[in-house]
């Protein structure tokens, strides 16, 4: 099958982004369709380099620095994998994108929300996922599926944590028709059963 579509996975660290990301990508094979995955920051040799810059760097990095970083390893996963993909037909699926930098280095981390949607279209040449779907969790859902104890995260770690999830939810109501909200609590199926209910009135609506 040859249509093209561009699908992100976006939400909280530990909402199930990776998880549900594998299990689309082989319900989507079992349909037929050829999918590539990808994952952003990340998803190339340069832009792994980029995001271990970014993780491992041992003093504090300045946020446009780290927006800019994270932007540039997207431009190169663009130009490496998702155009490639996309221009021989097949689904991308990529676990986070651009909307991630604007809701961590935005929304959580006080840059003007507006020029970093801004310089994310520049830095993509415009391509942006046709369909978003955010994994929607509580912040104590999210922590322990990370591993932690949700009675021990700090009160700023909380803070923090309260602005990412809300500005993923703002974004979601801004642009309605491109991203989604999934409920991610309940069990990794009947989440997979709801992103797929998303996607296939996706696909039905662009008429794959
Ligand atoms: P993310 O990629 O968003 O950080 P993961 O997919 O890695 O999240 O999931 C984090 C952890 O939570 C994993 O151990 C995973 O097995 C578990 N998990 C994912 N989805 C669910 C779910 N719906 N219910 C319970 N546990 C889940
Ligand atoms: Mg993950």
């Amino acid at each position: 099958m040859s249509h093209p579509a561009f699908i992100s996975l976006d939400g909280l660290d530990g909402a199930g982004k990776s998880t549900q990301c594998r299990l689309l990508a082989d319900w989507l094979r079992a349909k037929g369709h050829a999918v590539t995955t990808c994952i952003d920051p990340g998803g190339t040799p340069l832009g792994a380099q980029l995001r271990s810059l970014v993780l491992h760097h041992r003093s504090e990095i300045d946020r446009m620095c780290e927006a800019l970083l994270f932007m540039a390893s997207r431009a190169q996963l663009l130009a490496e994998v998702i155009r490639p993909a996309l221009a021989s037909g097949n689904i991308v699926l990529s676990d986070r994108f651009l909307l991630a930098n604007i809701v961590y280095q935005g929304h959580a981390g006080g840059l003007d929300v507006e020029r970093l949607w801004e310089v994310g279209r520049f830095a993509t040449g415009g391509l942006e996922p046709d369909l978003t779907i955010v994994l929607d969790l509580s912040l104590e859902q999210a922590a322990l599926r990370r591993g932690r104890a949700a009675d021990r995260i700090e009160k700023r770690d909380l803070e923090y944590h309260a602005r990412l999830r809300q500005g993923f939810l703002a974004e979601a109501r801004r642009r309605p028709e491109r991203i989604r909200v999934v409920d991610a609590a309940p069990s990794i199926e009947i989440v997979q059963q709801a992103i797929q209910g998303e996607i296939l009135s996706f696909l039905c609506r662009k008429g794959a």
